[in-house]
């Protein structure tokens, strides 16, 4: 109590100096008065980052002569090594530590003891706070503490004052903080350069000192009920932000969100006269001190997400609840995350996102389709992420091959300016192939279209000399939208879409909204359903809900009036399913038809095989389709029982394992029979390696993600199909045989180009 209540007075004094008239300098010089007093030290200085050096600005106890004069640079002397690490430092002797510089002009031969800490700002040094002591000693806990809450107090003053610039605080830490690699899982292969943003921006602290402590007790309160509402909300859901298992994380969440000791410790911060915010970062700071000192991997882990739920409560309590891409982006821009859902992603900037770098992450969640189809890339599963990262610190996004360069050092960017051309290299050699069709070398003409949402990605059909699109999902409209589109805004976007394909064949898929595609003003109960990924979505909620399914049938039909319109179903687990949403549209087309309206010239549907039941039943279904479209992404979550946004199964199957090809290749076997086209539209076919496998079974149209039209073209020029598919057709009867050795052997045998 004695503590909080120094502390107390300490603040009290501040709370005075701030609010004084007089200038920054001379409210520097009472600070330092008060500090040394509070501490009974013989010394207490301020040190400020000026022209990217640590100027000592106000002193009490060092020769004044000194002031403006004694300036040390990042990492130099003990106020550098302070303002580097961003750590407190405690020495009885500091004399004996390796990095005390010795400062004659300063007249501190009689000291011995140095305690230290950094004043932040927006995670940046802008100066050090430091007391001196003639006698030997440790500084207690508490001490330090007081330390900090100065600090915090400072940091206030010093921005308001304009001592110091920001910027240049934050160019001083990254130019003084270790460059570092960090690996990491490629999930959108590319390369891309930028300034670290936070999708969750960290909240900037603007008052530290309470008029009024009731009140901020307060709001901590509420906040804290807030928090665990979310929380609460978050466990009664299966996902989160997202999608995936991430109920470690949770439970984690949930125990400290309840944790006694954390509201109390908040609390005692604000019974000294911080405000609430302030309150948290004091908590907070302590926590990241205490993170760092613990090796335990599993320790360490569970104080990230501590350190994460107190920015939640900060951002609760501060009100400053925006994304980083509300705020916008200026920059070239790395965005950082724990997780992100397709939605929040497509609401940034598209010209100055160059990558995104997730903690979490998995391949076929739909939040990357996205980024696949922006051209972003993206870094998941990234350990360590929110620990060695700093906002506005610049990185490296190699997600080719699996690494973040944080902070890269001259020799990295070189390198990367260097791999960025030759990347456009290949880029021209596809380039090349662009307008020459995908036949194999034994003369076998293959379909390779590319899958599309977004208004401008009819576009890459030129860049990419796609044959098509072949999976056009519509959803992504909806998704960018905070409001329901209009018949209007949707007919409008697939006319583009059919303009810019011109003669090219596109098709349409009616709207796969739910699982980790959700779309707040759609969703009735089904937000809390338990496994949304099997729930009520796609087909199942268009049926549920016709009006919806009619307003996009009219506006397909509309926009396709005089052209081939290809509608293809979602998620059709049944054939009645099928003949309902077709039965839907037909009756849209009589409609209209009676109403003098311009219409298609044909109407084709096709059905997506996505269900694994849907497969037993293809006998009914076929004769009802004019052409089917396997999706392989939630075709292998459906067989394997494995959630696709779950990143701990990202790549526990594989796609060239004989359970999925001899599925694929009966699908393509009973299609053929039954004379109705059969294409690919998953990931799956956007990889050389299994676009080879899908060919090799006999699929001829293949409908990828547009960056990788170019290289499964070339591959397929350089493959002779015949034999492949010879040898694919034993290998499948042969139990045992590991397809994916076996078929990269064969495929290198013959020189095919598997990029
Ligand atoms: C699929 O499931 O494979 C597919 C193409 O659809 P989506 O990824 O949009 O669910
Ligand atoms: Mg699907």
């Amino acid at each position: 109590m004695a503590a909080v209540s120094a502390a107390r007075e300490i603040l009290r004094r501040l709370h005075e100096v701030m609010a004084a008239k007089s200038g920054a300098e001379a409210k520097l010089n009472q600070v330092v008065q008060i500090v040394a007093t509070e501490l009974s030290s013989e010394v207490a200085s301020i040190y400020l980052l000026r022209d990217g050096m640590l100027e000592l600005y106000a002193t009490r106890g060092l020769a004044q002569a000194a002031v403006h004069v004694t300036r040390l640079s990042m990492g130099q002397g003990l106020v550098g090594v302070i303002a580097q690490s961003r750590e407190p430092l405690n020495l009885a002797e500091a004399k004996a530590h390796p990095d005390f510089a010795y400062r004659p002009e300063t007249g501190e031969d009689d000291y011995h003891s140095f305690a230290g800490v950094p004043i932040v700002r927006r995670e940046s040094a802008i100066g050090v706070l430091g007391v001196q002591h003639r006698e030997p000693r440790d500084y207690d806990e508490v001490e330090i503490e007081a330390l900090q809450t100065v600090a915090m107090v400072l940091s206030e003053l010093i921005h308001g004052a304009g001592l110091v610039d920001d910027s240049q605080a934050a160019q001083a830490r990254a130019a003084s903080s270790e460059p570092m690699r960090l690996p990491g899982l490629k999930l959108v292969d590319g390369l891309g350069r930028g300034l670290a943003v936070f999708h969750q921006p960290r909240v900037i602290i603007e008052h530290t000192v309470a008029d009024d402590t009731e009140a901020e007790r307060q709001r901590v309160y509420s906040a804290f009920g807030r928090m665990r509402e979310q929380i609460d909300a978050m466990m009664g859901q299966a996902e989160f932000v997202g999608g995936g298992d991430h109920h470690d994380v949770l439970d984690t969440y949930k125990m400290f969100a309840y944790d006694e000791g954390w509201s109390r410790r908040i609390n005692e911060a604000i019974d000294t006269g911080l405000t609430a915010e302030a309150a948290i970062e004091r908590v907070q700071a302590r926590n990241r001190v205490r993170m760092r000192s613990i090796d335990d991997p599993y320790l360490r882990e569970r104080l990230t997400d501590l350190d994460d739920l107190s920015n939640r409560l900060l951002r609760i309590v501060s009100g400053q609840l925006g994304t980083a891409a509300q705020l916008g982006l200026r920059d070239d821009t790395i965005l950082i995350a724990r997780n992100l859902g397709p939605a929040e992603l497509l609401e940034y900037d598209k010209r100055y996102l160059k990558g995104v770098v997730l903690e979490e992450g998995s391949l076929t969640a739909h939040v990357i389709i996205v980024a696949r189809a922006m051209g972003v890339p993206v870094l998941g599963r990234v350990r360590g992420l929110f620990a060695e990262v700093s906002e506005g610190d610049e990185l490296i996004v190699d997600a080719g091959n699996g690494a973040l360069l944080v902070r890269p050092q001259a020799a990295m960017i070189t390198s990367y300016k260097a791999m960025s051309v030759l990347k456009a290299k290949q880029a021209e050699k596809f380039a090349a192939v662009r307008d020459l069709p995908a036949i194999s070398k034994d003369g076998r003409r293959v379909a390779i279209m590319m899958n599309a949402g977004l208004a401008d990605d009819a576009q890459a059909l030129e860049l990419t000399g796609a044959d098509g699109i072949g999976l056009f999902r519509t959803e992504f409209q909806f998704l960018v939208s905070a409001t329901l589109p209009r018949r209007e805004r949707q007919q409008a976007l697939y006319r583009a879409v059919l303009d810019a394909a011109d003669t090219r064949p596109v098709v349409f898929r009616t709207i796969d909204i739910g699982g980790d595609k959700a779309v707040p003003y759609l969703l009735d109960g089904s937000a809390q359903e338990e496994n949304p990924a099997m729930g009520w979505r796609a087909l199942r909620l268009a049926l549920g809900r016709p009006a919806l399914m009619k307003i996009q049938a009219r506006a397909l039909l509309e926009a396709g009036a005089g052209r081939t319109l290809n509608v293809m179903f979602p998620m059709v687990s049944e054939p009645w399913e099928f003949a309902e949403a077709k039965a839907l549209v037909e009756a849209q087309r009589a409609l209209l038809t009676r109403q003098g309206h311009a219409l298609p010239a044909h109407v084709r549907y096709g059905a997506m095989i996505e269900v694994p039941a849907l497969i037993e039943t293809l006998d009914t279904l076929l004769p009802m389709t004019d052409f089917v479209s396997v999706g392989t992404n939630d075709l292998t979550q459906f067989l394997f029982a494995a959630d696709r946004a779950n990143p701990r199964l990202a790549d526990r199957y594989d796609w060239m394992s004989p359970a999925i090809l001899r599925v694929l290749r009966r699908i393509v076997v009973t299609a053929k029979a039954a004379g109705v086209p059969a294409t690919i539209c998953g990931e799956m076919g956007g990889r050389p390696l299994e676009a080879l496998a899908l060919m090799a079974l006999g699929v001829d149209t293949l409908s990828i993600t547009p960056a990788g039209v170019g290289p499964i073209k070339a591959m397929v020029r350089s493959a002779a199909l015949e034999p492949l598919s010879a040898a694919m057709a034993e290998w499948l009867d042969s139990p045992g045989v590991d397809v994916r050795a076996a078929l990269l052997a064969a495929a290198r045998a013959q020189g095919v180009e598997l990029g």
